[in-house]
Parts: structure tokens; C-alpha cells; sequence
């Protein structure tokens, strides 16, 4: 018989897909690490686990203690997920502009959720430092222990890439990869993957994608946090160096508009029948960039964060895409099935 032995052990373990338009256009291997065919369908499986494993070896919560986080959802539907088993709660704190789906998702995923407005991190109402305070507040009464797993600055999130998708990936390559790229949202996928590599061939390119409305383009290139513009791309666009990025290596950095990387997602879909959320279309623009800067004959990884259907009411609306400007596919018009 072969099976994994329950939900914990079914994360992590994706296979490499070879991107094969991305391919053919530059000459290069250019494979993307399968993140969406985790149980919550996304990445951030892995550091929910990594987290949840690292507090219940520090004995900071129990069986029926409480998980509290900020997160833009994916996090939250890993954490959601992983404490059925463990038998704990969740209350997630998420910022109101995040897609229906993701929330109804986090719901039938049984945590709390709190909904606040979308303010920048500076902000005292940001998700983030209500999802901080909130934690301490419910620790006060929680019998069996509450954490906040604060992703963003918890180095259990990066430690979880270290010890599994940067080991897989050098393996799923036989140690040939030549160079790496991922967005940022916490940092955890782009620093624990980048050191993992490192440590094996310091050679090994690692390469930011970065969104506009994002400040780590601007950081790597000049030194300075600075971001201009937005992104409908949501979970990546950072403003500030995390725990998580502190002393990422980074070779290469790269500024991408959702006008390069939309048309990706959709063409995947089209073609390729791989159906993919935003930050995804980030991530194959920022390998397909780093392809032409290596040259062909490179072999490229980068990161498939999360499955489509989760934006299926604004980055596969044709409606919420005309209002942002971006071109609708004239396929997407017949295929979309709008939920209101
Ligand atoms: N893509 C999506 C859709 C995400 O939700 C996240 C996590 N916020 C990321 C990419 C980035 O992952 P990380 O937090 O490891 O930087």
C-alpha cells in the first residue's frame, strides 16, 4: 500500500511542472514547484505546519489552544487546516480587500475570522498589528495556551522552505538548477528556498519578483524602501525587510507590472491547463526575465503559489479586470462564472 499517513503528511512533496510556452520562449528549463496541489492549495501550507510544529515543541500551546494570525488568506486556510488534526482553533485577521473566496474558504475551514480595513502596516488597524494585540488579548483566558503566529517575522516560516522546498527542489533537479525567482510576501518561500540553494551551490541565482505597490525592488537596487503603483496580485508586495528576509541572499531583483504577468496566468490557463492566482503570473515573469539575463540552456525554478479558483471573482472577472485596466481575454468572457 502507499498513502501519506494523514493531512500533515500530505503537505510539501509537490512535483516540478515545466512551464512549457515560458520554456520555448527563452531557450531555458523553466519549471514551476506545484505549491497549489498542497491540501490548502497554496505555499503557505508549509509554513503554517513549520509554525504550528515549532510552537507545540516550544510547549507554547496544547490541544485545544488558539492560533491567531494576520493574513491576506492563504496562511490562514494552512493554519485553518493543520489545527483539525491537532485538535486547535483559529482566528484569522484578514484585510477586507482580500478575495470572497479565500474568507468563505477560511470559514468552511472553521476559523474566526476578523475582517479589517486594508491600512498600510504602519498603521495601528493594520491586519498584522490587530492580529498581534488580539493574540495577547485572548492568551490572557486561553486555558490551553494561544500563539500568534506572526508570520511575517517568525522565522519558523523561512526555517520550513530551508528544510523542505529548497531540499526537494535541489533534488527534483538533480542539483542542475541554475537559478531561482519568487516574489515576497512574508519572505519565507523567497529567503528559506534562496538559502537552501546556496548552501548547496553558491553559484545558484536567486532572483526577486517584485509587483509595483511593493518596496523591495527599490530596496535590492538602491538600498532604499520605496514602492509606487499597486498590484491586483495578492499575498506578495512587501514594504519592509521581515525576520524572515534577514540576510536573504539575493542576485537579482526584478520590477514587475500585473500587465506582464496577468496575460501569463491567462495563457497558462489557455494553453497549458494550469490554473493559477497572480502571484504565480509574478513569479514565471520574474524567471522568464531571469532566463534572458542567464541565457539559454539554464534550468529555472520558481514557485506556482496558489490555485486560480480563489480569484475567480477578480482576476478571472472580467468586469473587476476592465476596471483595472488589463486586458480581457475573450475566451475569459464565455468561460467566466461570476460569483456576486
Ligand atoms: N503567493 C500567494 C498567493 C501568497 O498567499 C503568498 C503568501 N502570503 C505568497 C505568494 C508569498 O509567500 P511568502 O509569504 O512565503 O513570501
Amino acid at each position: 500500500m502507499n498513502f501519506r499517513d494523514g493531512l500533515v503528511e500530505s503537505i510539501g512533496n509537490t512535483p516540478l511542472i515545466k512551464l512549457k510556452k515560458a520554456s520555448e520562449l527563452t531557450g531555458c528549463t523553466i519549471l514551476g514547484k506545484a505549491e497549489f496541489m498542497n491540501p490548502g492549495q497554496s505555499v503557505k501550507d508549509r509554513a503554517a505546519l513549520g509554525i504550528i510544529r515549532d510552537a507545540i515543541a516550544k510547549k507554547q500551546i496544547e490541544p485545544g489552544g488558539v492560533i491567531v494570525e494576520g493574513t491576506a488568506g492563504n496562511t490562514g486556510i494552512g493554519l485553518a487546516l493543520v489545527a483539525a488534526p491537532f485538535g486547535f482553533k483559529t482566528v484569522i485577521v484578514i484585510p477586507e480587500t482580500q478575495s470572497q473566496e479565500k474568507k468563505d474558504m477560511l470559514r468552511l475551514a472553521g476559523a474566526t475570522l476578523v475582517e479589517v480595513p486594508a491600512v498600510a502596516y504602519a498603521n495601528p488597524n493594520n491586519y498584522v498589528k490587530v492580529s498581534g494585540r488580539l493574540a495577547q488579548e485572548i492568551a490572557k483566558t486561553a486555558p490551553h495556551g494561544a500563539i500568534w503566529a506572526n508570520q511575517f517575522d517568525n522565522v519558523a516560516n523561512r526555517q520550513a522552505h530551508i528544510d523542505t522546498t529548497g531540499p526537494e527542489i535541489w533534488d527534483q533537479t538533480d542539483g542542475k538548477v541554475d537559478g531561482f525567482v519568487s516574489a515576497v510576501g512574508t519572505g519565507g518561500t523567497f529567503a528559506g528556498v534562496g538559502m537552501a540553494l546556496k548552501a548547496r551551490n553558491k553559484d545558484v541565482k536567486i532572483a526577486l519578483a517584485d509587483p509595483l505597490g511593493a518596496a523591495l525592488y527599490s530596496y535590492y537596487t538602491t538600498g532604499e524602501l520605496k514602492a509606487e503603483g499597486s498590484s491586483i496580485t495578492e499575498g506578495i508586495g512587501q514594504g519592509r525587510i521581515t525576520a524572515n528576509l534577514e540576510d536573504a541572499p539575493v542576485d537579482h531583483a526584478f520590477q514587475i507590472t500585473d500587465e506582464e504577468a496577468v496575460p501569463i496566468v491567462f495563457d497558462l490557463l489557455e494553453h497549458e491547463g494550469l490554473c493559477l492566482g497572480g502571484s504565480s503570473g509574478i513569479n514565471i515573469a520574474g524567471a522568464i526575465r531571469l532566463a534572458k539575463e542567464l541565457g539559454p540552456g539554464h534550468t529555472i525554478v520558481t514557485i506556482l503559489c496558489d490555485y486560480g479558483t480563489r480569484y475567480q471573482s477578480k482576476l478571472f472577472n472580467p468586469d473587476f479586470l476592465r476596471s483595472k485596466n488589463l486586458p480581457v481575454p475573450a475566451w475569459l468572457e464565455a468561460r467566466a462564472d461570476v460569483p456576486n
